[in-house]
C-alpha cells in the first residue's frame, strides 16, 4: 500500500518526509496504458511524471494548507504538459500529454526544455475559494543558477523551496513501472531567535553554525541514497539505513485510508460545464457531425457521452449550478 512518512530530528531544525506510491501509481500508470488513444507511457516520462507525483504528494505533506496542490510542467518538447493533483486528503491524480516520440533514453530537457521555455508551476487551489479569488501560483524555469539546463525534476522543485518558501531543502525522486517514491529533508527556519537574545553575536552565530552543519551532514546522507535503493527497499530499511546515527523521530505514517491514493475528481457535471463553456454553435457542429459528445477523462479514463438531447439540456437556459429540482 502507498505510505508517507514523517519524521524530525529530535533537536535539529530539520525536518523530513518519505513517500513510496505503490498502488496509486500502479493504478495510475493501468488506466494510462487501457487507453486505447494513447497506450502506455514511454519510460522516461512514466519517470518523470512518477518524480512528479511522489514529489506532488511530499510538498502536499509539508505545508498547512486546506486545498489542493498542483504541480504542472509546460514543455516545448515532445512532452507539452504534466499535471499531478494532491489533496489536502493526500489522494492524488497524475497526467501527462505527450505528442510526438520521446526516446528511450530521453533526459528531462529533451522532454519539456527542448526550446528553453519548458516552465515548472505549483498552484495552491484553496477549498473554499471565493468567487474571482485567484489561486497562489508559483513559476519556475527549467535552469540552475548558472544557466544550466536542470536534468531532474528534484532540481527544480529544490529550487522552487528556496525561492518561495527560503527553506534550504534536498529531494531525491524515482520512479518505476511499480513504486514512485521519493524522500525530503528541509531546514526548518529558526524561530528561536528570541530565545537568545540574552547571549552575545558570537554565541548566536555559533548556534545558527552549528544548525547548519547539522542539515549539511543530514544532507549528505539524503543525497546518498541510490534510485534502487528508494525504489527497491521498505521505508524502515531507507530510514534506518541513512539515519541510524542520528535523533530521528517518526510520527504516525499515513498509509490505507489515510495514506495516498488514487481518486479522480471529474463527474458528468463538469464535464457538463466544460461543453457548455465550448457555445452551443460549436456544441451543434460536434453533434451534426459524430451524433453525440464523447469527452474522456485524461486522468482516469471515465468516458462521458452527451446525446443531442443531453447535449441541448445543456443550453436550456439553467444557471450552470442550479439543480433542476430546485426551481420554483
Ligand atoms: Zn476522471
Amino acid at each position: 500500500m502507498s505510505e508517507l512518512h514523517k519524521f524530525i530530528f529530535e533537536g535539529l531544525p530539520v525536518r523530513g518526509m518519505l513517500v513510496r506510491l505503490t498502488d496509486a501509481w500502479q493504478d495510475i500508470l493501468a488506466r494510462r496504458a487501457a487507453n486505447s488513444e494513447t497506450g502506455a507511457y514511454p519510460a522516461p516520462v512514466r519517470q518523470l511524471l512518477g518524480e512528479m507525483a511522489a514529489a506532488g504528494v511530499l510538498m502536499q505533506g509539508n505545508i498547512k494548507f486546506n486545498g489542493a496542490l498542483v504541480l504542472q510542467i509546460f514543455g516545448d518538447g515532445p512532452v507539452k504538459l504534466g499535471v499531478v493533483e494532491v489533496q489536502p486528503d493526500l489522494s492524488l491524480r497524475a497526467t501527462c500529454t505527450q505528442v510526438g516520440e520521446v526516446a528511450d533514453n530521453a533526459t528531462l530537457s529533451q522532454m519539456v526544455n527542448v526550446n528553453n521555455e519548458g516552465r515548472c508551476a505549483i498552484t495552491l487551489d484553496p477549498q473554499d475559494r471565493l468567487p474571482g479569488q485567484q489561486p497562489y501560483q508559483g513559476v519556475v524555469p527549467l535552469f540552475g543558477d548558472r544557466g544550466e539546463k536542470l536534468e531532474n525534476i528534484s532540481e527544480v522543485l529544490e529550487h522552487y523551496m528556496l525561492q518561495s518558501e527560503q527553506l534550504d531543502t534536498v529531494m531525491v525522486l524515482a520512479a518505476d513501472d511499480k513504486v514512485a517514491a521519493g524522500l525530503l529533508i528541509q531546514r526548518l527556519p529558526i524561530e528561536s531567535e528570541g530565545n537568545l537574545a540574552g547571549k552575545t553575536d558570537s554565541l548566536l552565530r555559533e548556534s545558527v553554525l552549528g544548525q547548519s552543519e547539522d542539515f549539511s551532514r543530514i544532507s549528505i546522507l539524503t543525497k546518498s541514497l541510490k534510485r534502487e535503493e528508494l525504489l527497491g527497499l521498505d521505508a524502515e530499511t531507507i530510514l534506518h539505513r541513512l539515519y541510524c546515527e542520528e535523533p530521528l523521530a517518526r510520527f504516525e505514517p499515513f498509509i490505507g485510508e489515510t495514506g495516498p491514493r488514487f481518486a479522480c475528481r471529474c463527474n458528468r457535471e463538469r464535464v457538463g460545464n466544460m461543453i457548455r463553456s465550448l457555445g452551443s454553435e460549436e456544441v451543434e457542429g460536434i453533434i451534426a457531425e459524430q451524433g453525440q459528445v464523447e469527452v474522456g477523462c485524461d486522468f482516469c479514463g471515465a468516458q462521458y457521452r452527451f446525446d443531442p438531447v443531453d447535449a441541448a439540456g445543456l443550453f436550456t437556459g439553467l444557471p450552470p449550478d442550479l439543480p433542476a429540482g430546485s426551481v420554483h
